[in-house]
């Protein structure tokens, strides 16, 4: 008798979906795709304005991603645009990665009571409420099932110093992802908060003293260091894949542990 070794399929292998959030190779999102192709993923990338194209396209070529689709989710009608031309060009969804947030410096900055109402709307409008846009959008394309996966923080839970409104709005992104997680899951569709330790980009580089974070994580953390995007893009992948076919509503850390210490 033989015995034919043959290497099984990759995990992802045939799957496509959409990944928001790619600023630069810093970026989480782009170590998130880079996670997803790596399991054999097929992925469209956004970016945000003509500014940013520059650094964004060579990672999107780099990935090889089917669609590089210019996406601002606070121009009215952008996300459904790019959801349409993601229905065009791969007929069925599998996954989608929501990774992005945003608020005025002004409102960033201070006491939470001193934010705008306008600068909060704004911040709430960006961070969260598009999530919950990008998975109406996304719904009719997904007929069977996948994942909807969303970045999230600490601040969420706990007062974070200097964290300020975003704290609010992640704890109202948790919240979103557990009653979406209750709405779509009789269609399959499994919806994620992934929440990094700190970690320096772009978008952390606006939070105030973000080095004395980064360093004070460090020496909490059980395994006495803070994360990489590589660990948060496999953990997202590893969301998307048949292996967490039985969760669904949770928001799990990967932070080195950091969050288990007072
Ligand atoms: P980043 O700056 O690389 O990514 C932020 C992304 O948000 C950018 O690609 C930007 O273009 C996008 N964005 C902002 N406003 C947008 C809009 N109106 N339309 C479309 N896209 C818009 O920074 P990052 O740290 O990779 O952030 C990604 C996510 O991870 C955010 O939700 C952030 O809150 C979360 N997160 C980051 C950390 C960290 O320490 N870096 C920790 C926990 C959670």
């Amino acid at each position: 008798m033989t015995c034919q070794a043959s290497s099984p399929a990759l995990p992802l292998a045939g799957k496509k979906g959409l990944i928001i959030g790619v600023a630069n190779d810093k970026s989480i999102a782009y170590a998130v795709a880079q996670a997803i192709v790596a399991l054999g993923g097929e992925v469209a990338i956004t970016y945000q304005n003509d500014k940013t194209a520059r650094y964004t396209q060579p990672l999107a070529d780099a990935l090889g991603a089917k669609l590089f689709l210019k996406l601002d989710v606070a121009e009215p009608g952008s996300l459904e645009n790019v959801v349409a031309e993601c229905g065009k060009a791969f007929g069925q969804i599998d996954f989608a990665i929501h990774s992005m947030a945003f608020c005025n410096a002004d409102d960033l900055h201070g006491r939470v009571i001193d934010a705008t109402e306008q600068g909060f709307d704004s911040a709430m409008n960006i961070s969260c409420h598009s999530f919950l846009r990008m998975a109406k959008a996304l719904e009719p394309l997904m007929t069977n099932g996948g994942a909807l996966i969303t970045m999230s923080y600490l601040g969420a839970e706990r007062v974070v110093r200097n964290y300020g409104v975003m704290g609010i709005i992640k704890a109202a992104l948790e919240s979103a992802v557990r009653y979406m997680a209750h709405d779509l899951g009789p269609k399959g569709i499994r919806v994620f908060a992934v929440s990094p330790g700190p970690i320096m980009t772009r978008a952390a580089s606006g939070i105030a003293n973000f080095n004395n974070l980064l360093e004070a994580d460090a020496q909490k953390a059980p395994l006495g260091r803070t994360v990489t995007i590589e660990e948060v893009g496999a953990l997202t992948a590893f969301l998307c894949s048949p292996g967490s076919s039985g969760m669904t509503g949770q928001t799990i850390y990967v932070d080195a542990g950091a969050h288990i210490v007072a």
